[in-house]
This record gives C-alpha cells, sequence and structure tokens, in this order.
C-alpha cells in the first residue's frame, strides 16, 4: 500500500531530520509528518553558538540547511497535524487531521510546547500581540511597549533579544529570585529598557481588536498596577507535546517519554528522541544524536 511505511517520523525538529537521514541512507521507507516549519525551536533562535562546525550561525539558517539536506535524500513530507496514534496488527496506524498512514516503526519527535499563561483572554490575542517568538516577531513591536513574562533562561534572553527593538519591556516574573543564568540576569539589569517587576504576576490582558494593557499582581501585597503595553511574550516553561499519544500506553517519566539508550519506549518498534524525552540536556546536538541512534536501531533490526 502506498501509505505504508517502514518508518514514520512524526516532529521534524532536528532530532526528527536526523532521523530520517539515517533511516533513509538505511533504505527504509520513510515519511516525515510535520505540522508546523520544518526545524522545531531552531527556527526560533536567534543565535546558536554550541553546535559543532559553526562558530555562531542563526538558527533558521541551520534549520533550512538541514531540511535541505533531508529534501536532498527524496524524503517526503506530510504537512499535517497528527492527532492519533494506535497499534494495529502489529503495525501502527497515523491518523493526522487529513490521513491515514500505516507504519512498522514509530519514532516520536515532536519536541515541547509553550506552557499558556492561562489567562481568559489569551487566545484572542494570539498572533495579535502575543506571541512565542521573539526572533520571528520582535521586529513588529519597534518603538513598542511589550511585557516578557518569566524568569528563567527564555524569558532572559529573549527580553535581550526584544531590547533592540522594543522602547521599553516590563519584565514580570512571579518570584524575587530569577532561575535564568547569572551573566544573562546581569545583562537584563544592566538594559536600560528593561525594568523588572518581580514578584508579579500576569492578571489580565485588556484591549478591543489589539492589546492595550495588561494588569499585574504582586503576589505577597496584591497589589495590582496596569502596564500600557501592545505585546506580550509569555516565557514561563514548556511541556512535552504528546497530545496524540492517548490510544498508546506509553510510559512517562517526569513527565516525557522514558526511553532506553537506544531511544525505544516501553511499546516494541516505538521510538522518541529529542526535547519529548526525559532527559537531562535539551540541546540540537543531543537532539541529532538521539534521532539518529533511534533510526540506526531500526535499520539494524529491520
Ligand atoms: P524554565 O527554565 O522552566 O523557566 C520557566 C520560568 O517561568 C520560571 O522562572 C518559572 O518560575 C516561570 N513560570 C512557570 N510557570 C509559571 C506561571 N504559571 N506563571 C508565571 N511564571 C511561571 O523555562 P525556559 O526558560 O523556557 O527554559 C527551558 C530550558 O531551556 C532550561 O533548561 C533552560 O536552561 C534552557 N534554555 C537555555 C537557553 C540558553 O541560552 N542556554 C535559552 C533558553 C532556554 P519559577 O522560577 O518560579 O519556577
Amino acid at each position: 500500500m502506498s501509505n505504508t511505511y517502514d518508518v514514520i517520523i512524526i516532529g521534524s525538529g532536528p532530532a526528527g531530520m536526523s532521523a530520517a537521514i539515517y533511516a533513509t541512507r538505511g533504505n527504509l521507507k520513510t515519511l516525515i509528518i510535520e505540522k508546523d516549519t520544518p526545524g522545531g525551536q531552531m527556527v526560533k533562535t536567534e543565535k546558536i553558538t554550541n553546535y559543532p562546525g559553526y562558530k555562531e550561525i542563526d538558527g533558521a539558517t541551520l534549520a533550512y540547511n538541514m531540511y535541505e539536506q533531508v529534501l536532498s535524500l527524496n524524503i517526503p513530507y506530510a504537512y499535517e497535524d497528527v492527532i492519533n496514534l494506535k497499534k494495529e496488527n502489529n503495525k501502527f496506524l497515523v491518523t493526522t487531521t487529513n490521513n491515514e498512514y500505516i507504519a512498522k516503526n514509530i519514532i516520536i519527535a515532536t519536541g515541547t510546547l509553550y506552557n499558556p499563561l492561562g489567562i481568559k483572554t489569551e487566545k484572542k490575542y494570539l498572533g495579535k500581540g502575543i506571541s512565542y517568538c521573539a526572533v520571528c516577531d520582535g521586529k513588529l513591536f519597534t518603538n513598542k511597549d511589550i511585557l516578557v513574562v518569566g524568569g528563567g533562561d527564555s524569558a532572559l534572553k529573549e527580553s535581550l533579544y526584544l531590547s533592540s527593538f522594543a522602547r521599553k519591556i516590563y519584565l514580570i516574573h512571579r518570584r524575587n529570585e530569577f532561575r535564568g543564568a547569572l551573566n544573562l540576569q546581569e545583562n537584563v539589569k544592566a538594559n536600560s529598557k528593561i525594568e523588572i517587576l518581580t514578584p508579579y504576576v500576569l492578571n489580565a490582558i485588556n484591549g478591543n481588536e489589539t492589546i492595550e494593557n495588561v494588569e499585574i499582581k504582586n503576589v505577597l501585597t496584591n497589589e495590582t498596577k496596569l502596564l500600557s503595553v501592545s505585546g506580550i511574550f509569555p516565557f514561563i516553561g514548556s511541556a512535552p507535546s504528546t497530545y496524540f499519544l492517548k490510544n498508546l500506553n506509553i510510559e512517562y517519566l517526569n513527565g516525557y517519554i522514558k526511553v532506553d539508550n537506544n531511544f525505544k519506549t516501553n511499546i516494541d518498534n516505538v521510538y522518541a528522541v529529542g526535547d519529548v524525552i526525559n532527559t537531562n540536556l535539551r540541546q540540537i546536538v543531543t537532539a541529532c544524536s538521539s534521532g539518529a541512534i533511534a533510526a540506526q536501531d531500526i535499520v539494524n533490526n529491520n
């Protein structure tokens, strides 16, 4: 059947694309399913300085280089959202919003999704003032006032990046201590465009068609403040993207998919690679490595 593959790779970040390269070179009939832009989080990263071979490269270029390599091997892509994965007669049925596919092996490379703020009007302003990608949308806020939420590396790093466009950045964090790296904290404190407000949480987003202001609340005193901003960048962590796995009894560890040394899950012929797995280090280089090892294990056992 034409929709039957040796391996289907769900997700096309560095882990998924590396897996595809190794699977295809091992002569496996391979399909990649991707719901968004190939490259994953890489595309949203301004500068990468820890991927060997490049002293410094912007994320979009590295993503495009990997994507071009995958295309040069004639690996097919389905640009669809996987909504279900289930085992049927020793094979796997992959259901997307548009199609059904069958595979002997599955590699889950879906990464993580940003945590939402949990504010009532959040959905209304998504893409209309709320953005999870400073690199993609920062320029839209040139000379405007914006809010960044969070206290980790992402919030600090992206505040610094956004300061080259925005007029003013309010950085709010729910605790007085930041979780992010010390050097980032120092650079943020030294940046005259960034005003740090702690311990504050976001209470409400107000406006008509666009964001006009936000209400923030001090978690110790309950005092509230209105800040006039036209954009919000939430960076309050992320969670593994596993919403399509409810009909498969996958084992998790700390909320992430549990894998063995070959990146096999508890279910035979199902592998998981990249940021979606339980691991101590989530980097492009570790994602590529996990994709390669998983695909090669399938090649060896095919
Ligand atoms: P993170 O480290 O999990 O930080 C999330 C931040 O959001 C924390 O400060 C947390 O506050 C806050 N937060 C969580 N839930 C919240 C809520 N409901 N309301 C308000 N605030 C909330 O996430 P991240 O910054 O995205 O980083 C993820 C991983 O990627 C980390 O391991 C990080 O080191 C890495 N990373 C590295 C770089 C780099 O340049 N090396 C860049 C970006 C990310 P608390 O601190 O109070 O929990």
